[in-house]
């Protein structure tokens, strides 16, 4: 087998409620996870030693040593099974970069199914859930995709119904967000507040289940968009372009800088993107629908 392309989904939280910090740093989620239609394609090949590169908008700030949970992926798949990492992995890189849609979780979610292609491992599916969660707390969500419910770190899933198509707009800041500063964010606006318990949304799940795209637009909640917005202020002329372009509702995707429109229909999508476009308030847009299937292996196809 000369290589073996793995397609992954990005995602967007159409929930994301947050806990207050835990002693070990991390906050306790109920993070209500949803895959795109905008996909990473990772490619490995077998190599004389483990070597990446990456083409693609944003292409340049990914890093191509073993910091990136490709190559992460990659190495703990081959040690698991006492073998050598030795592969070439190609990312073509379409997921905004540092843009809140689990970019760089989607790769190591591909890289992971790829190896265990083309090394013929066939490893269970539980223990390469297990390998993702290693990875990072929403690599196991790539690999599933559909809707899922994530608490604890939002690695511990249970899968969503969903009861139609979904239309998105995504709007891509110049430059990326940290994760761990808008988590810092977080801790200082909510200092001395008592945090309540994360919890999913029942109207959210019920609109989900639905398909009811009004509803859901009227449930969409990120804890995390005030901690965005106080570090990217421009983020919020960004919603307001959207919601005036004719969106539904428009929220931060997961830590942004990216912003996600859910819309009535393909056609109200393409008004939304133009109006965006136009408004001078983003660098460049992209049209999705959800939900998407999660990490799956496109070529060899198998026919
Ligand atoms: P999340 O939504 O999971 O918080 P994100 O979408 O905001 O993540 P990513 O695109 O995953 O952000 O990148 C975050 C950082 O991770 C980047 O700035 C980069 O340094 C590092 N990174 C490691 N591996 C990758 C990868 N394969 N693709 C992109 N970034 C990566």
């Amino acid at each position: 087998m000369s290589g073996v392309t793995v397609r992954v989904p990005a995602k967007v939280n159409i929930q994301l409620a947050v806990g207050g910090a835990r002693p070990d740093g991390y906050h306790d989620l109920a993070n209500v996870f949803l895959a795109v239609s905008l996909h990473d394609e990772v490619t490995v090949r077998p190599a004389d030693r483990l070597t990446l590169t990456c083409e693609g908008p944003g292409a340049e700030q990914v890093p191509l040593d073993t910091t990136n949970l490709a190559a992460r992926a990659a190495l703990l798949l081959a040690e698991r099974h006492g073998i050598a990492p030795d592969v070439h992995i190609h990312i073509a890189k379409r997921i905004p970069v540092a843009g809140g849609m689990a970019g760089g979780s989607a790769d190591g979610a591909g890289a992971l199914l790829a190896c265990d292609a083309l090394w013929g491992l066939k490893t269970p599916r539980d223990e390469l859930l297990e390998l993702c969660a290693r990875l990072g707390s929403d690599v196991p969500f790539s690999l599933v995709g559909g809707a899922a419910l994530g608490v604890g770190r939002g690695e511990l899933l249970t899968p969503l119904e969903v009861g139609g198509t979904f239309h998105w707009v995504f709007a891509v800041a110049d430059g990326g967000l940290s994760t761990p500063a808008v988590y810092g964010e977080f801790d200082r606006l909510t200092e001395g507040v008592r945090v309540p318990e994360p919890q999913a949304s029942r109207a959210l799940l019920d609109a989900l289940r639905e398909g009811d795209a009004p509803g859901l637009g009227a449930a969409l909640v990120n804890d995390l968009q005030p901690a965005a917005l106080a570090l990217r202020p421009s983020l919020a002329r960004t919603l307001d372009a959207g919601v005036a372009g004719g969106a539904l509702a428009g929220l931060v995707s997961g830590s942004g800088p990216t912003t996600a429109f859910l819309t009535k229909s393909a056609d109200a999508a393409a008004e939304v993107a133009h109006t965006l476009r136009t408004s001078g308030t983003c660098a460049t847009t992209h049209i999705a629908t959800s939900p998407a299937p999660g990490a799956s292996q496109v070529s060899p196809s198998g026919d």
